[in-house]
C-alpha cells in the first residue's frame, strides 16, 4: 500500500508529470517524424529521377511533399519553443496533439491516394502503429484521434479504391489496425505514467536521506561531518583567492549541571533552543553547524574576526543560554589547526569565567538564564 508521501507525490506532481510526459512526447516524435521522412524523401527522390513510373501520380507525390513540410513545421515549433517549456506547456501540447491528428489524416490521403499505385494500406498501419508507440497520451484523447481518423478513412475509401474486396478487406484491417494502436497506446500510457511516478517518490525519497545524511537530527543544524566538510571548501577557497574566512567555536556552559540538574531531557530541548535562535541570528550571513555535543561550530565567509566577535556580542545579549566562545581567522592553518585554534579560544574564555566565579563577579554568575 501507498503511503501519505506517496500519495502526495502522486496528487501535486501531476503538472510536473504531464510536463516530463510531454517533452518525452516532443524527442520520440521528432525521432519517428524524422525515419518516416526518411523514407518519405527517399520516394521523391525516386520520383524525380524517374526510377518507377508508377510513381508519377501528382496527388500521391505531393503528399510526400506535404509530409515533409509538416515534420519540418514541427521542429521549427519545437526549437522556438526550447527555452520557455514551463511557460508554453500547455501550448506545446496542444500543438503536439494537433499534429498528431494532421499526421493521422495525412496518413489516411495518402493511403486514397496510394490506391492508384498499390492497393495496401501500408503508410496508415505504420503512422497509426508509430503514433501508438511514440505518443503517450491519455486514453480518452487517443481514442478519439484514432476514431476520427478511421471515421474519414471508412468513408473516403470507396471514392479511391473501387474492388469491393479489397474495400472490405481495408476496412476490416483499418478497424483492426485501430483497436491494437488504442490498446497499445493505452498499456504505453500507462507505463510511462507509473515510470514517472516512481521516479518522482525515488527523487523525493533521495532529497530526505540527503537531508537527513547532512543534518542533525535534533537540532537541524548541518551536521559535524557537514560543517566540517564546508570548512574544508572554504579554507580551499581562502587558500587559493585570499579571501577572509572566520570560525568561531561556541559551548554551552556547565550543561553537564544542567542535565545532572534538569534532567537529559531539558538539556535537548535546551539546545534545540540556543540552535533555532543561533539559526535565526546568523543564517545565512554565517554558517552554522552541531560540532558534537554542546558545542556549534560557526563559519563567516569574508568575515574578519572583529565583525565575528560582534555578531557574538550581539547574540550573547539575545540569548537565554551561556555560552562561552573562542574565534580563530585563516591565516596559513589546516582546518584542524582553524577549529584547534578556536576550540582553545574558547576554552580560555571559560577558564577566565571560572577565575570570575571563583572571584564572585556578576557576570560569572550569569550561569543560564534559560533554566530560570
Ligand atoms: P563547560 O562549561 O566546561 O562546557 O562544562 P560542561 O558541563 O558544558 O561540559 P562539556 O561541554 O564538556 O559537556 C557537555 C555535556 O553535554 C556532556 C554530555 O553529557 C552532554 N550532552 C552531549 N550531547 C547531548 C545531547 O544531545 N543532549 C543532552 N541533553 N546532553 C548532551
Ligand atoms: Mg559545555
Amino acid at each position: 500500500m501507498r503511503d501519505d508521501r506517496e500519495n502526495a507525490v502522486l496528487k501535486g506532481g501531476h503538472e510536473g508529470m504531464k510536463r516530463k510526459l510531454l517533452s518525452g512526447n516532443y524527442q520520440r516524435v521528432k525521432a519517428i517524424s524524422l525515419a518516416i521522412c526518411l523514407l518519405q524523401g527517399m520516394i521523391v527522390v525516386s520520383y524525380l529521377l524517374g526510377i518507377d513510373e508508377r510513381l508519377r501520380h501528382i496527388q500521391y507525390i505531393g503528399m510526400k511533399g506535404l509530409y515533409i513540410v509538416l515534420v519540418l513545421l514541427l521542429f521549427i515549433f519545437d526549437w522556438l519553443m526550447r527555452d520557455r517549456e514551463k511557460s508554453y506547456c500547455a501550448l506545446r501540447h496542444f500543438v503536439l496533439m494537433g499534429y498528431v491528428v494532421v499526421i493521422v489524416l495525412w496518413s489516411v490521403f495518402s493511403t486514397f491516394f496510394a490506391q492508384v499505385i498499390t492497393s495496401d494500406i501500408s503508410i496508415y498501419i505504420l503512422v497509426v502503429f508509430g503514433i501508438a508507440a511514440t505518443v503517450r497520451m491519455r486514453p480518452r484523447t487517443s481514442a478519439i484521434i484514432y476514431a476520427f481518423g478511421y471515421a474519414v478513412f471508412f468513408v473516403g475509401m470507396p471514392y479511391f479504391q473501387k474492388t469491393p474486396s479489397y474495400l472490405l478487406s481495408h476496412r476490416m484491417n483499418g478497424l483492426i489496425l485501430n483497436v491494437i494502436a488504442f490498446m497499445i497506446s493505452w498499456m504505453f500510457y500507462r507505463y510511462s505514467m507509473r515510470e514517472v511516478q516512481q521516479r518522482d517518490i525515488i527523487l523525493e525519497r533521495n532529497r530526505e536521506l540527503l537531508y537527513l545524511a547532512q543534518h542533525d537530527g535534533l537540532t537541524g543544524l548541518y551536521n559535524h561531518s557537514t560543517i566540517h566538510l564546508k570548512l574544508q571548501k572554504l579554507v580551499e577557497e581562502s587558500r587559493r583567492r585570499g579571501t577572509v574566512l572566520t570560525v568561531a567555536m561556541l559551548d554551552i556552559d556547565a550543561f553537564k549541571h544542567i542535565n545532572d540538574t534538569y534532567g537529559h531531557q531539558y538539556g535537548d530541548q535546551m539546545i534545540k533552543a540556543l540552535a533555532s535562535e543561533l539559526k535565526d541570528f546568523f543564517v545565512p550571513k554565517v554558517s552554522v553547524g552541531r560540532y558534537g555535543g554542546d558545542e556549534f561550530l560557526l563559519i563567516g565567509r569574508n568575515m574578519t574576526a572583529e565583525a565575528m566577535h560582534e555578531l557574538l556580542i550581539q547574540f550573547q545579549q539575545e540569548t537565554t543560554v551561556a555560552f562561552s566562545c573562542g574565534v580563530a581567522t585563516f591565516e596559513s592553518h589546516s582546518v584542524i589547526q582553524l577549529i584547534d585554534e578556536a576550540d582553545r579560544n574558547m576554552y580560555m574564555r571559560k577558564a577566565e569565567k571560572r577565575v570570575a566565579i571563583s572571584a564572585g563577579s556578576e557576570e560569572a554568575e550569569s550561569t543560564n538564564r534559560w533554566m530560570q
